[in-house]
């Protein structure tokens, strides 16, 4: 078994990046949900610790919520008064740090009152020492295939910021996760926020694998204004969205709109809990479920 030689409690961001760039073979420890599993296991090896529970200032554990006014003036020269667009939006977030805890959030009122879909996703994570321990950004920088968060984030849309030791940037979501527990991270980079964009409404539910409660397959729907989305976990490969079935509930949004719509099972996985086919099967008929749940709100 690897062992761990060095063990470190950087107080800022900028320690903990530089820790990492002095040591490739380092990794860094939130809540130790997944980490210290795995690497117990001999599945995750790694010779230094960078445990990012002794940041001092509380700089990535918050949740805040931003309401922007914006006015997009796009006025072009012309005679034609149809062409002076002046574009009123209202750009309604919510940033989460990434030290953040699953129980921080089910337990935010505002959080509530931003989505209650993201209150529900995070109460019904694993269980509660899971939940008092695991992070949001623990959570979708390991991008686990079965997991909740990154299929509401997918639905909800937004973007995470992540930092190294020499700069800063945000990633859109709809790049972020790359494939079955990997994403855009480069190897010196940790994240430091994540912001949801607010859906008119969402919801996200999953057909539990009753040991761990990590979903056998979850499904997020999220209502926007000009759009729907559908993220879908536990297919096997890491989340996706699932633009067919945006396309049919964009114009019709009923959970009749996907009944001829099926999900290739080339897109899912089979294992000892579900084969492929049978996951396919279930995201849709949770999809359905979601849309019905929308429309009897
Ligand atoms: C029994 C059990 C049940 C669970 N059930 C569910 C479930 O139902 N749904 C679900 O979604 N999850 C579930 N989980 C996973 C849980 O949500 C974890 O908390 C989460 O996956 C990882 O968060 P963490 O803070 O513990 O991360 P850690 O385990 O500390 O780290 C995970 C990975 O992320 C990296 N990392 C951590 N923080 C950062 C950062 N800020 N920037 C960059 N990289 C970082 C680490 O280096 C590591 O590679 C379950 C876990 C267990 C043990």
């Amino acid at each position: 078994m690897s062992q761990v030689k060095r063990y470190q409690r950087p107080q800022t961001v900028q320690q903990a990046c530089e820790a990492m760039l002095a040591n490739p073979d380092a990794k860094l420890v939130a809540g130790g949900q997944s980490l210290l599993p795995t690497f117990r296991l001999g599945l995750a090896l790694f010779d230094e610790i960078i445990d990012l529970q002794g940041l001092s200032d509380a700089s990535l554990n918050y949740i805040v919520r931003h309401l922007q006014h914006h006015t997009d003036r796009n006025i072009q020269h012309s005679t034609d008064m149809n062409l002076n667009r002046i574009n009123e939006q209202q750009l309604d977030t919510l940033t989460i740090g990434a030290m953040t805890t699953h129980a921080q959030v089910a337990a935010s009122a505002e959080v509530q009152a931003f989505s209650p879909m993201l209150t529900k996703l995070a109460g019904g994570i694993g269980d509660a020492q899971v939940r008092t321990m695991g992070t949001l950004g623990g959570s979708i920088a390991n991008h686990d295939p079965a997991a909740c968060w990154p299929a509401g984030l997918l639905a909800c849309g937004g973007f995470v910021s992540v930092s190294s030791s020499t700069q800063t940037r945000k990633i859109d979501i709809d790049d972020f996760f790359t494939g079955m527990f990997s994403t855009d991270l480069n190897a010196d980079e940790m994240i430091t926020s994540v912001t949801f964009l607010k859906p008119l409404s969402a919801t996200y539910l999953k057909f539990e694998q009753p040991a761990s409660r990590f979903a056998l397959v979850g499904v997020a729907v999220a209502h926007h204004a000009n759009h729907v989305k559908v993220a879908i976990t536990g297919l096997g490969h890491g989340v996706m969205r699932w633009h067919a079935a945006e396309v049919a509930l964009h114009q019709r949004f009923e959970a009749d709109a996907l009944k001829t719509i099926n999900l290739d099972p080339d897109l899912a996985c089979g294992d000892l809990h579900a084969s492929a086919p049978y996951r396919t099967h279930i995201a849709k008929v949770l999809c359905q479920r979601a849309v019905n749940q929308h429309l009897s709100r």
